[in-house]
């Protein structure tokens, strides 16, 4: 007899249930109606697909948006699950043909828009079977006060009553507590069946960085990610056309989507980006509503948004898949001022509410202390218990060199009192310098005795001061204005002259301890040849490559080596459909690649050893100065900089490097090496081949088998170059 134990394994390739799945899954096969809430990623379908495989009957899923029906069904179908949509999408005959299936009772799963449950020819087709499940996806939408009401959402309680037998289960992954109550008080649920998962997502590293020069900034950024999936949000259609045609001039294959674009060419964007055809779309918030990729690696926010929830929402696109995905949010102070310039064409109510958003977001951003989740998870009414995260730039951060900030703290909180606590920074700073801005001669600023008694240091510097002072308790900032004023605290610290500690320059970049380090190290030649395989298999079939497989199982393929069948199965994400489907068109792959380069199958611990320890080398094994050095690359050191710091040669730093990469480590992929080397394009190319070949670990064989006529030194950098791809 299967159980959801054992379909979890069989069907759908996972050893362990995700937090709550299991509570869930047990709850609707006790046929207790259930209201599940889980973030984006969190696994929400499983918790019907699992039991749709163990009740007699019919399972129908109500879901809003037909894009996504296709989607889910597909991977169903790939899993081995009779599954079917019906929409009006579909062809008449397409229609009929699937409305057969059902009545012959072949489909455990029915995925149906609301409007098609309710037309007299689906309720008959439904009265004569037995419904033993009914769930109601994006339950959300059944409520007026979400952001996705839908009317035609409102019925399902009509068809929820026609269905008493049926258990029900509501899914959605956006509930306050006033909708939560809408969606069980409409839907008549048992209210102590009611799951809430945590909304951490904790495979996404969270970092703000201050926008500087925004182009370059992603650029760099973007070295990290090659041929990786990610989205960039900006804020207006002008900047996603401009960033897109940037992105393109260098190179990436990348697609803009906007709402001035017509459908069509919306459509067929979202799709070459759903079948990893491009590398990168650039979008308004428009873009990802209704969209399940999984192997989003990336989310950069080029402009600021306007709310954390929304901001949320976004970065929430990335990592469903559960491997480690970079959220990268640039932060100036320019784009709040854009945004209030929006803010200020609003009226009431409305104004008033846009710029609490924006004073949250704000105020998020410009924290350096305090690690990001707290205050995400906070304002979504999460209490985050940990001190640190590990996974964000602030938990991440060495703790910064403090010096002794006394005397110019002192001078700028005088002068916020001095100029009567009614202007923001900027203001205050003026009059520090010094200025003879229209401003500060009408209200004669100029004759207070803090004026120009600031001229050592910068403007940047004193507002960077600033906002130290804020997030050290010294200052409020309050209003739309973000006028200073002193606390109690700086009161007192003024009176007893007690000494300050900070920062007078502001940091570049904020030194890294490391990040992402949950990823598994893998083999990434083999990751790309069956990343290649799996597009080649998802295009013969017409479907997005992650229907075949997610980047989870790719990895782990690449990180263990399954030689078999048998240990292919124990690989996540392979059921026993998948394996008889694909297992030999990726054994094909696998093998040859492991018996060139001289690589045997590695164990993996399973269901019962629940965390995955990395198959990286241990470090004393590739010694300390090896990866104190490779990661201090791998965290954006330049090699000028490290052969500096380090007293060696260019030569030296590649040893390392080298080192660091053949122990199975990644590497950072800048164009530093490229640069290093004057062999040709065609000889560079004839290297990397004979690499492919023959492994990289000997130089030997490839220098014999370029005739000798690219010397050793030269080999070295070329094989960095092609270690670190
Ligand atoms: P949601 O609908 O909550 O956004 P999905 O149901 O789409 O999430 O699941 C997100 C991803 O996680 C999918 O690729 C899914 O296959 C995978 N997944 C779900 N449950 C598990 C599990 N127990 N173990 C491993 N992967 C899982
Ligand atoms: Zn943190």
């Amino acid at each position: 007899m299967p159980t959801h134990q054992s379909i979890l394994k069989d069907t759908f390739g996972y050893d362990t249930f995700r937090p709550l799945q299991r509570e869930i899954i047990e709850n609707v096969l006790a046929r207790r109606d259930s209201l599940a809430i889980m973030p984006t990623g969190g696994g929400k379908s499983l918790c019907y697909q699992i039991p749709a495989l163990l009740f007699d009957g019919l399972t129908v899923v109500v879901s809003p948006l037909i894009a996504l029906m296709k989607d889910q069904v597909e991977q169903m179908r790939a899993a081995g699950v009779p599954a079917l949509f019906l929409n009006s999408s579909l062809s008449p005959e397409a229609y009929q043909e699937n409305m057969d299936y059902v009545r012959r009772g072949q489909v455990k799963l029915l995925y149906v828009a609301p409007e098609t449950l309710l037309t007299p020819r689906i309720l008959s087709l439904l009265s004569a079977l037995k419904v033993d499940c009914l769930t109601i996806d994006e339950a959300h939408c059944i409520s007026e006060w979400g952001h996705d009401f839908r009317p035609e959402y409102r019925q399902l309680a009509d068809v929820r009553r026609r269905y008493p037998e049926a258990v029900c289960l509501a899914l959605t992954a956006t509930a306050t507590p006033r909708v939560r109550a809408d969606i069980t008080r409409s839907l008549g649920l048992n209210l102590s069946n009611e799951f809430v998962a945590s909304f951490n997502r904790d495979n996404l590293y969270i970092e703000v960085a201050p926008k500087r020069d925004p182009d370059i900034q992603l650029g760099r950024f973007l070295e990290r990610f090659k041929d990786q999936s990610g989205i960039v949000y900006c804020f207006s259609r002008r900047q996603v056309d401009d960033v897109s045609e940037y992105l393109e001039r260098r190179g990436y294959a990348v697609r803009p989507y906007h709402a001035g674009l017509d459908d069509d060419t919306r459509r067929r964007n979202q799709e070459a980006y759903i079948r990893d055809d491009v590398q990168i779309m650039v979008a308004t918030i428009a873009f990802g509503m209704g969209i399940n990729k999984p192997n989003v690696r990336f989310i950069v926010h080029y402009d600021l948004p306007k709310s954390i929830e929304g901001y949320y929402q976004e970065i929430g696109r990335a990592g469903r898949d559960g491997l480690p995905a970079h959220c990268l949010l640039l932060y100036s102070y320019g784009d709040v001022a854009k945004l209030k310039y929006f803010i200020d064409q609003k009226e009431g109510d409305e104004r008033k509410a846009a710029v609490q958003q924006l004073d949250a977001i704000v105020r998020y951003a410009e924290d350096e202390r305090v690690c990001r989740r707290k205050p995400l998870l906070a304002y979504f009414g999460e209490k985050f218990n940990a001190e640190k995260c590990d996974n964000c730039d602030n938990c991440n951060a060495e703790a910064p060199v403090l010096e002794d900030i006394t005397i110019p703290a002192q001078k700028f909180l005088s002068c916020v009192v001095r100029t009567g606590e009614r202007f923001g920074a900027g203001h205050v700073t003026d009059v520090l310098l010094g200025s003879k801005n229209e401003r500060v001669l009408r209200l004669e600023h100029d004759k207070l005795s803090t004026y120009g008694i600031g001229r050592e240091l910068t403007q940047k510097q004193w507002m960077h001061l600033a906002r130290q002072l804020s997030q050290m308790g010294y200052l409020n900032q309050d209003g739309e204005f973000r006028t200073l004023s002193l606390t109690e605290t700086a009161r007192n610290v003024l009176k007893i002259r007690a000494r300050i500690f900070g920062q007078l320059q502001e940091v570049e970049e904020r030194a890294k301890k490391k990040d992402n380090k949950k990823e598994l190290e893998y083999n990434h030649a083999l990751f790309a040849l069956l990343r290649a395989k799996r597009k080649e298999l998802a295009d013969a079939d017409g479907v997005p490559p992650y229907v075949i497989f997610s980047d989870r199982t790719l990895v782990e393929m690449a990180a263990y080596f399954p030689q078999s069948r048998e240990a292919l199965l124990g690989i996540s994400g392979v059921g026993q459909v998948k394996l008889a489907q694909f297992g030999d068109e990726f054994l094909d792959v696998i093998k040859p690649y492991c018996k060139k380069h001289k690589i045997a199958e590695k164990a993996r611990e399973t269901a019962s050893a629940k965390k995955e320890k990395p198959a990286k080398k241990a470090d004393s094994e590739i010694g300390m100065r090896t990866t104190l050095v490779a990661e201090a690359y791998n965290a954006g050191e330049s090699l000028k900089s490290l052969m500096d710091r380090q007293h060696v040669t260019v030569g030296t730093i590649i040893d390392h490097l080298t080192k660091y990469a053949l122990a199975g480590n990644r590497l950072r992929n800048g164009e530093d090496f490229q640069s290093l080397t004057s062999t040709s394009p065609d000889d560079q190319q004839a290297a990397f081949a004979a690499f492919e070949e023959l492994g990289a670990e000997y130089l030997k064989p490839v220098f014999d088998k370029l005739g000798g006529r690219i010397n050793y030194d030269e080999l070295k950098i070329l094989r960095l170059c092609y270690l670190a791809r």
